[in-house]
Formats: structure tokens, C-alpha cells, sequence
């Protein structure tokens, strides 16, 4: 698990999978990685697309196909709360959490715990490599539980 990359240890990481892979180095690539590496927490494709617009000269559709990029790479994960839209956060200088979501309004907290990590990072799989984890808890918050 990668959580304690420094950031020009995943670019490097970046350029070397878009070379063997032979995908094209675009600064567009680059500055798309750099904004997620900006945003702390959880954003939206039309967030950061919106980020991007003071900056750098990029289309919705580029925007999303960078996001499935890294999502090959391991370098973010997608999230689907309910009918929400997507949301994605990167698993690179990021502490491991988990979250809890409201199967009502979709609100999400985020937790750590220590044991669970422990635990997780301990675990081994077969033919599967882990770069990554977060686990979701589903259940009501405070607002919502009395519905029930
Ligand atoms: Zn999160
Ligand atoms: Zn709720």
C-alpha cells in the first residue's frame, strides 16, 4: 500500500505506467493529476472540472477519461453513495479511512480505526494484488435514524 508516497514519487510512478502502457504524456494528463493532488477529501468529476477552469483548458469528457486512467493506475478510487453522483479521492498522500454512509440522505462520515488496518494490512489474497482499501458501513444519521 502506497499511502505515504510523496508526490513526485507518483508522478514518476505516472509517467512510467502512461510510457509502458504507451499512452500519450499530455499536459493535460499532468495538470488533471496535479489538481487531485490539490483537493483534500472527497470531489465530484464536475468539481474538479470546475477547479480547472481558472487554470488549464480541458474538457469534461478528458476530465473523465483521466479519471478512469487513474483509476487503472490505483492512484484514486471511485465511490458510488446511492443515487449520488460519483465521487473519487485519491489514495495517494491520503491516511487510510473508512466511511459511513446514510442509506437516507447519503451523507458520509469518514473514521479511521488502527485495528482494522492492522488487520486488513495483515490479510493475504489469493491471485489478488490489494493496493488500496475503504471500507463503506451503511446504516442512518443522526438526522435520518428516528425514520425508521
Ligand atoms: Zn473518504
Ligand atoms: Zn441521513
Amino acid at each position: 500500500m502506497k499511502d505515504a508516497n510523496t508526490f513526485e514519487t507518483v508522478k514518476a510512478g505516472f509517467t512510467e505506467y502512461l510510457v509502458k502502457n504507451q499512452y500519450r504524456r499530455t499536459p493535460e494528463r499532468y495538470a488533471i493529476l496535479e489538481h487531485i493532488n490539490a483537493i483534500d477529501g472527497h470531489f465530484t468529476a464536475e468539481m474538479l472540472f470546475k477547479t480547472m477552469q481558472n487554470n488549464f483548458r480541458v474538457s469534461l469528457a478528458s476530465v473523465y477519461n483521466s479519471l478512469d486512467l487513474l483509476i487503472k493506475m490505483g492512484l484514486i478510487i471511485r465511490h458510488q453513495f446511492g443515487n449520488n453522483p460519483a465521487e473519487y479521492e485519491r489514495t495517494f498522500r491520503t491516511i487510510i479511512h473508512h466511511h459511513l454512509v446514510c442509506s437516507n440522505c447519503g451523507k458520509i462520515k469518514e473514521f479511521t480505526d488502527k485495528n482494522l488496518k492492522t488487520t486488513i494490512e495483515a490479510k493475504k489474497f489469493n491471485n489478488f494484488l490489494p493496493h488500496h482499501f475503504s471500507l463503506c458501513i451503511y446504516g442512518y444519521c443522526n438526522k435520518c435514524k428516528h425514520l425508521i
